[in-house]
């Protein structure tokens, strides 16, 4: 058995002839080092093989037998080191042959200092060989199995490559911060998103240093490190995620999301600027009219609910807009110069506004609201109504047409009129429609009592739609006469209502409601039919004149709802007179002429009506020809004065030469009827000739003026 020496791992034989002269204890002392290295060696983890100089074995544990799955039969001390190479040869378990594997091996053997390297086996298992070189000139071996290691090892290996290609191909900008606060992982992206460098932002920098960096390099401005810092803290320690947007200088926005991990934290960034950019445009069309880009009731309803929350807000006017004549345009010119003459009256009404803050939205169609802020009296509330008026009275010059539209303004003031953005908006509508109702182009502030007037007017409109179904219309009839020849040539149907409720209502108080809520056109429907059933009964020839309103030309099936009425009564077209106003005629569409034109070519008449009262523009009558004029009851009741005296002698003469048959309403006295008779007027309709009465009464008035007529 050798001598060994065991020191610092490193083993040191001596020969074993030295010890035959030694003293008897001690060889005890030797042979019990000895044994004692042999369990050291044998108790080894690793396998150990050692040779001596002439590189046979010396010694070898079983560690080595069993990694090299030799047999211990064959390897025994004194076999040369080749033949241990031969040998795994033959049971196959080197990967090469024998002479290679020594060609390897010898180098590092030859070597006078410590080496180490690795050999894989034919089974796969890679063994680590560890060569010291001995004082006596041999060697020992240690080997070590490896295969797990260095599995374990390729296995974190990939774990790092799949990491690190992850956070180089993230979308998001990334930092990972360890418990002490320090930055330990940070990807290409962080860099790329920040635009900035890797010496920037080194490893082990701290979020407060990185906050300040950021700010230094003027990539962040206005941040508040200290708030920073501990709001992250503070969310590490609860363990709760955190976001919020941070916004470049560069104008692009990064949402930033903190997530607590095992004691530190990641950070991700995420460049959201075209997302925000999307949710800002998502967030403009909720809140804004697309035709004028004007806000929109929702944002508007917003604001103002904003303002009212704040009490120094007061006092605010909200003014409720609405176009006049807009339809017309809108029917003459189409719908495309309708939109376009929106855009025109947005911009104006925007140009009128004179502080940032007021704000002016569209709630739809021609219907406009203003917000006015710093509203210090009414004066500042009309000195804006009044601008506005102004500029939407300058004419609109499209292509070289111009349209005329005006607009109406209603007031409410906050907090006079209402507390809240309801109140405010219903009481500015109120004013609204009292400034419709006394004209155009004008404004009115709310006032309580307009609340009533509205009431009652809506409770009119309700009475009035179910009158219809409850059959509560009826006509009277007034008599008209041929001045010249003293004969009644017919009659004119005036309609009335005989409300339970109200008793008899003039059509004077229901026939604008009845066209504003759009139930003249049923309502002109039925007394058409019955007008022309009721003259079915005269004697022939008599004409029949029954009122049409302009809304009711507009609506369509009229001339449809004109032939069938003929048709049902049998009432010859050459009878019926359709009175229209001058409103009708002043009517830019071509649709409501063509009507008229239809109805006259089938010989119905048409008679424009009240004349004298509307434009004085006698230009529509070149436009469309009537039949007939009847001159306003206003002007033969004012006869007596002069120059009124003088315009009734111009229409008659305008008649004449025109060849129109001129009517006068509202003849009372024999005065009035002397006058007209002298001037020419051709027909006279008033209480002197008839009082309006019920169709039994005309018809039997009829036949014996008829009667009388034939026998006398
Ligand atoms: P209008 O077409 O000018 O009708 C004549 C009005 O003058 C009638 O009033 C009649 O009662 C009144 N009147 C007749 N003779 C005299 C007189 O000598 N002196 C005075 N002071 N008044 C006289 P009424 O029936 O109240 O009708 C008012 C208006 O209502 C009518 O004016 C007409 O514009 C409208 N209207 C009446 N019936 C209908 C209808 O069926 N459809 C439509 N669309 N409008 C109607
Ligand atoms: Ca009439
Ligand atoms: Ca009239």
């Amino acid at each position: 058995m050798p001598v060994v020496d065991v020191k610092d791992g490193s083993v040191v034989p001596e020969r074993v002839a030295e010890g035959v002269e030694r003293p008897r204890r001690m060889e005890d002392e030797l042979r019990e080092q000895n044994e004692r290295f042999s369990a050291a060696v044998e108790n080894m983890s690793h396998g150990l093989c050692m040779f001596d100089a002439d590189e046979r074995m010396i010694i070898c544990n079983g560690n080595y037998l069993n990694i090299f799955r030799l047999d211990p039969k064959v390897i025994r001390p004194g076999i040369r080191f080749i033949d241990i190479l031969r040998h795994s040869v033959d049971i196959g378990i080197a990967s090469q042959s024998a002479d290679e594997l020594y060609a390897i091996r010898k180098p590092y053997i030859d070597q006078a200092k410590p080496s180490t390297y690795e050999e894989a086996l034919a089974d796969g298992r890679i063994i680590r060989i560890s060569h010291r070189p001995l004082a006596s000139g041999g060697w020992v071996s240690i080997y070590e199995d490896i295969t797990e290691q260095r599995r374990a090892e390729q296995d974190l290996k990939e774990q790092h490559r799949r990491f690190d290609a992850a956070l180089a191909n993230m979308s998001q900008g990334l930092l990972m911060y360890d418990a002490d606060g320090k930055m330990i992982v940070r990807n290409e992206r962080f860099l790329e998103l920040y635009n900035v460098t890797a010496a920037d932002f080194p490893l082990g920098t701290t979020h407060r240093d990185a906050l300040e960096r950021l700010l230094e390099l003027g990539i962040y401005t206005q941040i508040d490190v200290d708030s920073e810092v501990a709001k992250t803290e503070a969310c590490r320690r609860a363990g709760k995620i955190h976001s919020a947007y941070r916004h470049l200088t560069d104008g692009r926005t990064i949402l930033v999301t903190r997530r607590p991990m095992s004691g530190g934290w990641v950070a991700t960034f995420d460049d959201v600027t075209e997302r925000r950019l999307a949710e800002e445009r998502m967030t403009h069309l909720a809140h804004h009219d697309t035709l004028t880009g004007l806000p929109n009731r929702s944002m508007f309803r917003e604001r103002l609910d904003l303002a009212l929350e704040d009490a120094a807000a007061a006092p605010l006017a909200i003014f409720s807009l609405d176009l006049d004549r807009f339809k017309a345009v809108n029917d003459s010119w189409g719908h495309p110069a309708g939109d376009w003459l929106l855009k025109c009256v947005a911009e104006r009404l925007q140009r009128c506004l004179r502080s940032e803050t007021d704000i002016v939205a569209r709630f739809g169609g021609d219907e406009f609201v203003v917000m006015q802020f710093n509203f210090k009296g009414i004066a500042d509330a009309e000195k804006l109504a009044k601008r506005i008026i102004e500029a939407v009275a300058k004419p609109f010059r499209d292509k070289s047409r111009d349209m005329h539209v005006g607009i109406s303004l209603g007031i409410a003031v906050f907090p006079d009129d209402g507390r809240d953005a309801d109140t405010l908006l219903k009481n500015a509508d109120t004013a609204l429609y009292r400034a419709k109702s006394e004209g155009r182009s004008l404004y009115r502030f709310f006032e309580p009592a307009m609340d009533a007037i509205v009431q009652a007017r809506r409770a009119l409109e309700v009475d009035l739609e179910a009158a219809l179904p409850r059959q509560e219309f009826d006509l009277d009839f007034q008599p008209i006469m041929n001045i010249a020849s003293g004969e009644i040539i017919g009659a004119e149907a005036l309609m009335r209502w005989h409300s339970p409720a109200r008793g008899t209502v003039g059509p004077d108080d229901f026939i604008p409601v009845a066209e504003e809520t759009g139930l003249i056109v049923p309502l002109g429907e039925w007394a058409l039919r019955k007008a022309c059933a009721a003259a079915a009964s005269w004697p022939p020839g008599l004409r029949i004149a029954v009122n049409v309103s302009a809304v009711q030309l507009k609506s369509g099936g009229f001339a449809r709802d004109v032939i069938s009425a003929l048709a049902f009564s049998g009432v010859p077209a050459g009878r019926l007179e359709l009175e229209i106003t001058e409103t009708v005629l002043m009517d830019e569409s071509k649709a409501v002429l063509k009507t008229l034109r239809q109805l006259r070519d089938l010989g119905i008449r048409i008679a424009l009506d009240d004349f004298g009262t509307g434009y004085s523009s006698l230009g529509y009558l070149r436009r469309f020809p009537v039949d007939k004029i009847k001159i306003d009851r206003s002007f033969i009741r004012d006869m007596g004065n002069r120059d009124t005296a003088a315009i009734v002698r111009t229409i008659i003469g305008l008649g004449a030469e025109l060849g129109i048959t001129v009517t006068a309403e509202g003849v009372e006295t024999e005065a009035q009827l002397d006058m007209l008779r002298k001037n020419g007027c051709t027909e006279a309709q008033g209480y002197l000739i008839g009082v309006p009465s019920s169709a039994a009464e005309i018809q039997r008035l009829l036949k014996s003026r008829a009667a009388r007529s034939q026998t006398g």
